[in-house]
């Protein structure tokens, strides 16, 4: 026996997200987002379970590109942020990997290539937009001079994408996000180019904003980028479990505290079952007293703070509960953003913070 404290990973499920967002967006192409190893998921087993079904992938940093050629992974693969140097250009070309153009920088790095010739195979290239969210891309303004730039380089190919991203496409019906569909539609009104401009919420709420191209990634993973339910995110599966077995059970009176800081107390006689899964497991140590967390399939509280490695649950009304039993932290019953809303923080952080430490087993391959 090994410590029981497991990440289940459903690629079936997965796979099935994937379905879910190409479904939801028909004209579409959509990218899958693999980024964040996946969002914690692991980015190599993932992208294989998807690469029959996708088009592309995404990443942030060409580190995690190559780790997936290495892996072979072979569908194009681009970069969100575009290359972080001029030597990442060449890289990519080499590749297969596609650059997201969003500075000066970055068209600066492709003029230079183009001058001392040295890319074989021209590079697909997207273009950032900055049409309100204010971290990236090109402003509106610029947009037709940049394009017709890389247009009209020898070494980008012709089919250049326009991108642009949501500052509040999780907020239904959004204003903000109207403005932002409209500033880019009236940049890129006369270029006849391709696009794209949603994440997962925007696929999920904003199907005018649906481009040439999608860019989902936390759906994937089977949590829905939403507070509010939406029509089309019961479809979603958990793809992750965080799971682990109850490993020590005790009783204490109506008064005494448990775990560090004393920071629950017993109102009542209580049972409590030490769970071994913590902070250094990727349970956020945030998670307030009362956070949900299921013992035998059933409801039990977060009693006290959350240990590098072991949390207490307050058991007392789930029966008989005993060492070796099972305890879900999240997953198809019990969902991700729920316990990251008792944690002071969203489903994306505590996905894309999971450590190695639990290891990843992968169903349904
Ligand atoms: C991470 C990222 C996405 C995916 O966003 P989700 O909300 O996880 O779907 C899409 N586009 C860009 C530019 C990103 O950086």
């Amino acid at each position: 026996m090994s410590r029981p404290t497991q990440a289940i990973i459903d690629l079936e499920a997965l796979r099935s997200n994937y379905r879910l967002a190409t479904s939801i967006a028909p004209h579409s192409q959509s990218i899958a987002v693999v980024k964040a190893n996946a969002y914690g998921h692991g980015a190599v087993p993932c992208a294989k379970a998807l690469e029959p079904l996708v088009p592309a992938f995404a990443v942030a940093s060409i580190e995690e590109a190559i780790e997936l050629r290495e892996a072979g992974i072979e569908k194009p693969i681009l970069l969100l942020e575009g290359p972080f140097g001029f030597g990442e250009v060449q890289i990519a070309s080499e590749h297969d990997f596609w650059l997201m153009i969003e500075n000066h920088n970055h068209l600066a790095f492709i003029e230079q290539c183009e001058h001392k010739n040295l890319i074989r195979q021209p590079l697909k290239c997207w273009l950032k937009m900055d049409s309100g969210m204010h971290r990236l891309g090109f402003m509106p303004f610029e947009i037709k001079d940049v394009y017709h730039k890389l247009k009209n380089s020898s070494i980008v190919q012709d089919d250049i994408v326009v991108a642009t991203h949501f500052a509040t496409a999780d907020v239904e019906g959004d204003v903000f996000v109207k403005e932002q569909i409209d500033c880019f539609n009236e940049a890129i009104s006369d270029l006849g180019c391709l696009t794209s401009l949603c994440n997962s919420a925007g696929v999920m709420a904003w199907p005018q904003a649906h481009g040439s191209w999608n860019r989902p990634g936390f759906m994937l993973y089977g949590a829905s980028p939403f507070d509010a339910p939406q029509d089309n995110d019961r479809d979603l599966q958990a793809v992750m479990t965080l799971q682990s077995k109850v490993t020590s059970v005790r009783d204490v009176k109506k008064g005494e505290s448990v775990g560090y800081g004393k920071t629950w107390v017993a109102q009542r006689d209580s049972r409590i079952a030490t769970v071994t899964v913590g902070y250094g497991d990727g349970y956020p140590r945030h998670a307030e007293n009362g956070t949900p967390i299921l013992v035998n399939n059933q409801r039990c509280a977060l009693a006290g703070r959350v240990s590098m490695d072991m949390i207490t649950v307050d058991v007392t009304d789930a029966g008989a509960v005993n060492i070796g039993d099972d305890v879900i932290c999240w997953g198809k019953d019990l969902p991700i953003n729920e316990v990251a809303g008792h944690s002071d923080t969203i489903g994306y952080e505590l996905m894309t913070r999971m450590p190695l430490r639990p290891p990843r087993i992968y169903i349904n391959s």
